[in-house]
């Protein structure tokens, strides 16, 4: 059992509504890896058309979107003593955690 994933279920169905958020064990792996997807719509953001990619609203948001969900993950995991795996950048100046966040406009 992923130990990552009820706390991260719990603080993203707070913040972006129960049957919008996913959380799920990373395929193929034990646990410490994290596959989100968050449902978000597409109404709250205002889009300058897209053509056919993402305006610069949207692909903005969707950004936002994601660090917010991962900011909020690693609150709960710290308040849970848990963490997910991690590895170094390339230039080894940061951690990166395993955790892969999608959003996808409803
Ligand atoms: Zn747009």
């Amino acid at each position: 059992m992923n130990k990552l994933i009820k706390p991260a279920k719990k603080i993203l169905s707070l913040k972006y509504g129960h049957k919008n958020v996913s959380v799920k064990n990373g395929q193929g792996t034990a646990w410490g890896w994290v596959n989100v997807n968050i449902d978000y719509p597409k109404s709250a953001v205002q889009c300058l058309g897209d053509t056919p990619f993402y305006c610069s609203n949207c692909s903005k948001a969707i950004q936002a979107i994601s660090e917010e969900a991962e900011q909020l993950m690693n609150i709960a995991w710290q308040e849970a003593g848990v963490k997910p795996y991690s590895f170094c950048s390339d230039n080894n100046s940061s951690e990166i955690n395993e955790v892969i966040v999608q959003v996808h406009y409803i």
